[in-house]
């Protein structure tokens, strides 16, 4: 069995993250989605609402994939749950450099995993976790970019907050 895993911080799912899940789900037997829940990054949801919103995404598009937690190196935790595979999206060539230094530092530590990066639709290829949180905390429609669960939660979390946009 095939086994692969989509890791991310997912702050909070976007519609470019579930077609990069659904490009993913031809490719393997299993998909896990990974959410980071290190510390070292600020972010605007915890992780167990990060998990929470994409458990509801999913629902929202009738798909039950397994969504799980990882804090160590991701080689590691790819081992531990006997992936053989891990997909990162690749939008604009902002994310280039950065995906292609982690993938080689994956490979020298695990040369038998191997990376898949994949492009979702050509809409979302400028979508971002980061966006989306600016825009509904200027008060935006942002129904284009995530499902309604995660719409319906940007607007709780950002009512009256318009004037301060978060950092990322
Ligand atoms: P990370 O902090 O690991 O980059 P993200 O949640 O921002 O976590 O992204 C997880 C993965 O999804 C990354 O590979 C990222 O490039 C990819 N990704 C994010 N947004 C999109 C999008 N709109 N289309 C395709 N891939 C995306």
């Amino acid at each position: 069995m095939k086994i692969g895993i989509y890791p991310g911080t997912f702050d909070p799912i976007t519609l470019g993250h579930l077609d990069i899940i659904q490009r993913s789900l031809k490719l393997v037997d299993r998909l896990i989605i990974a959410v980071s829940s290190r510390t070292n990054k600020e972010s605007t949801f915890s992780a167990a609402e990060r998990a929470d919103l994409i458990r509801k995404s999913l629902s929202d598009l009738n798909l039950d994939l397994e969504v799980d937690f990882f804090d160590s190196l991701l080689v590691d935790y790819a081992r531990k749950k006997g992936a053989m595979v891990i997909f990162r999206g690749l939008r604009a060539v902002s994310d280039f450099e950065y995906e292609f230094q982690m993938a080689l530092m994956n490979k020298k530590m695990a040369p038998d995993l191997e990376e898949v990066f994949l492009t979702p639709d050509q809409s979302y290829i400028y979508l971002s976790s980061s966006l989306v949180k600016e825009v509904a905390s200027l008060g935006g429609n942002v129904s284009d970019f995530v499902t309604p669960s995660v719409e319906k939660v940007l607007h709780s979390r950002f009512a009256g907050k318009s004037a301060s946009a978060p950092k990322h």
